[in-house]
C-alpha cells in the first residue's frame, strides 16, 4: 500500500521555510502481528518541534534529515493484527507525519470520543492541557486573590492557564499578539485584562498599571522582552513556571537581555523550568480535574484547524507568526 510522508529536508537556520520539508510517496510494509494500519485524522503542530529540527541534543532527540517528522496524531485504525485494537478504533500517539502508516501497538493509546471530541486529545486533554495544569497548579501553586500574568495567553497552553487561574480565584492578565486575541481572552475566556504586546508602547508600564499589587505568578510561554517586562513587576515570593521560550526558538544567537537575577534574588522568587514528559504521574489527576471543569462549563477550549495533510508544514510555521488561537491542528 502506498502512503505519503513529510520528511525533514534540511535543518533550518533561523525561521524555518517550506523547503525545509519534503513530500515523498512510500510503500508501506505488510502488517505483522502486534501492528496496526492507521490513517491520520488530526495532526498536532507544536512549538517544541522547532527545537527537534536542530541537530543539538535536547530532551527530545533531533528529527533526522530525510526521515519523517514525528508529532502528536489522532488516527483511525483501518486494519489490525493487534489484540488491543480493532478497525474503527480512534487512537493517539506520537507518530510519523504519514497519511497512512503501519504502527506497533505499543505506540498507540485508544481514545474515547464520547468524553470529548477526538481533536481534544491533542489539546486540552493532551500535551498542552497537561502542561497548563501541571505548570500552573503544581509549580505555580496559586492562592485565591493572587495576580497571575500569562504570556502566549491566546495559545493552546495559555488559554487554559488563564481559565485555571480564574477557577483558583486569581486575577489574570494575558499577553497576546492581536486585537482579536485580546477580545477573545476577555470576552470568551474570562481573563480580567489582556495586553497586545505588538501595539503596547511600554509593556513594563502597562503591566505595572494593571497589576498595582505586583505579579504573584508569571506563567512564561514566550521569554525574551515580554518576560523582561513582566519580571520587572514580580512580587516577593512569586513563582515563575518556565514553560516555553518561543520568542527565542528561531534565534541562532540568543539576544542579550537585562540581568534579572538580582531581582529574583532580592524578592525571593522561585523560577522553575519544567518539561511535561517528566510529570506523567500527574496526568490522571489533571485529566480528572479538567474533565470535571469542562463538564461544569468552567473550562473552555478553542482550536485553529487547517484542512489538508499537505498544509502541515505551513501550519507549523504559522505558530511562529501567531496564526493560531488555541490549539493549532491539521485535519487530514
Ligand atoms: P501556542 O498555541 O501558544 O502557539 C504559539 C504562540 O506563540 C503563537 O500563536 C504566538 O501568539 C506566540 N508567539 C510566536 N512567536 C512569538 C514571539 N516571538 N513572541 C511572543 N509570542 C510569540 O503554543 P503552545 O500553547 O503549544 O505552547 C506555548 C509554549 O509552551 C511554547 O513556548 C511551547 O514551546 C511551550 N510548551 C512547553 C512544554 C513543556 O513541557 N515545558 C509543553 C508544551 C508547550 P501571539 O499571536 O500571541 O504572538
Amino acid at each position: 500500500m502506498v502512503s505519503t510522508q513529510i520528511v525533514l529536508a534540511n535543518r533550518p537556520k533561523g525561521m524555518p521555510v517550506l523547503t525545509d520539508f519534503r513530500f515523498e510517496d512510500i510503500e508501506l510494509p505488510v502488517l505483522s502481528d502486534g501492528e496496526v494500519l492507521v490513517e491520520g485524522v488530526y495532526y498536532s503542530v507544536d512549538p517544541y518541534m522547532r527545537g527537534r529540527m536542530n541537530a543539538a541534543k535536547s530532551y527530545a532527540p533531533p528529527f533526522e534529515v530525510d526521515k519523517p517528522i514525528i508529532g502528536g496524531v489522532v488516527a483511525k485504525v483501518l486494519e489490525s493484527k493487534s489484540l488491543d485494537f480493532v478497525a474503527g478504533d480512534l487512537v493517539t500517539g506520537r507518530l510519523n507525519w504519514r497519511k497512512k502508516d503501519v504502527v506497533q501497538e505499543k505506540l498507540l493509546k485508544k481514545i474515547d470520543a464520547s468524553i470529548a471530541p477526538p481533536s481534544y486529545y491533542l489539546g486540552i486533554l493532551g500535551m498542552p492541557g497537561m502542561t497548563a495544569y501541571v505548570g500552573f497548579i503544581h509549580i505555580g501553586k496559586p492562592k485565591a486573590g493572587e495576580t497571575v500574568v500569562v504570556s502566549g495567553a491566546a495559545g493552546a497552553v495559555g488559554v487554559i492557564v488563564g481559565q485555571l487561574a480564574k477557577i483558583k480565584g486569581c486575577r489574570v492578565i494575558g499577553i497576546a499578539g492581536s486585537e482579536e486575541k485580546i477580545r477573545l481572552l476577555k470576552e470568551e475566556f474570562g481573563f480580567d485584562e489582556a495586553i497586545n504586546y505588538k501595539t503596547c508602547p511600554d509593556l513594563k508600564k502597562a503591566i505595572a498599571d494593571l497589576c498595582p499589587n505586583g505579579v504573584d505568578i508569571y506563567f512564561d510561554n514566550v521569554g525574551g522582552e515580554i518576560s523582561d517586562a513582566v519580571i520587572n513587576n514580580i512580587n516577593f515570593h512569586a513563582r515563575i513556571p518556565l514553560c516555553g521560550q518561543i520568542a527565542l526558538y528561531n534565534s541562532s544567537v540568543p539576544p542579550m537581555g537585562p540581568r534579572l537575577q538580582p531581582m529574583l534574588l532580592s524578592r525571593s522568587v522561585l523560577m522553575q523550568g519544567f518539561i511535561i514528559f517528566n510529570y506523567e504521574s500527574l496526568f490522571p489527576e489533571a485529566i480528572k480535574e479538567m474533565s470535571q471543569w469542562i463538564k461544569a462549563g468552567k473550562l473552555k477550549f478553542t482550536e485553529t484547524v487547517i484542512q489538508g495533510f499537505e498544509h502541515l508544514p505551513i501550519a507549523l510555521l504559522g505558530l511562529f507568526s501567531g496564526e493560531n488561537t488555541g490549539k493549532m491542528l491539521v485535519k487530514a
